[in-house]
């Protein structure tokens, strides 16, 4: 049984709204999720381990749209970025952590 379980996800324009199931709500915008998106590639960029990574422009951004989100199992959701970018798998965990400003 996970501690967290989202009874709704919405998407909106620039965020997303997440129901808890303990009635928690919360609101995660696409810039956030995506910063801290958990893939071993964007988290090798976090932690700096590539020094030639360019951040990206603001207007990245600003043209970002989140097209789908896929279920994972029971305990996360993929997220589909308008730019292609598929491989961040965020555990309902890491969501809750995110939306209580934990991480
Ligand atoms: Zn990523």
């Amino acid at each position: 049984m996970q501690k967290f379980q989202p009874t709704r996800i919405e998407r909106g324009d620039n965020s997303l709204t997440i129901q808890w199931k303990d009635l928690h709500q919360g609101e995660l915008s696409y810039r956030l999720l995506r910063e801290k998106c958990p893939c071993a590639h964007c988290d090798a960029v976090h932690l700096r381990k590539d020094p030639f990574h360019i951040l990206p422009p603001d207007d990245f951004f600003e043209n970002l749209r989140l097209v789908d989100i896929q279920r994972v199992g029971r305990y996360a959701v993929r997220l589909i970025w308008s730019d292609g970018h598929r491989t961040g798998i965020y555990t309902f965990e890491f969501l809750r952590e995110l939306s209580e400003g934990v991480s």
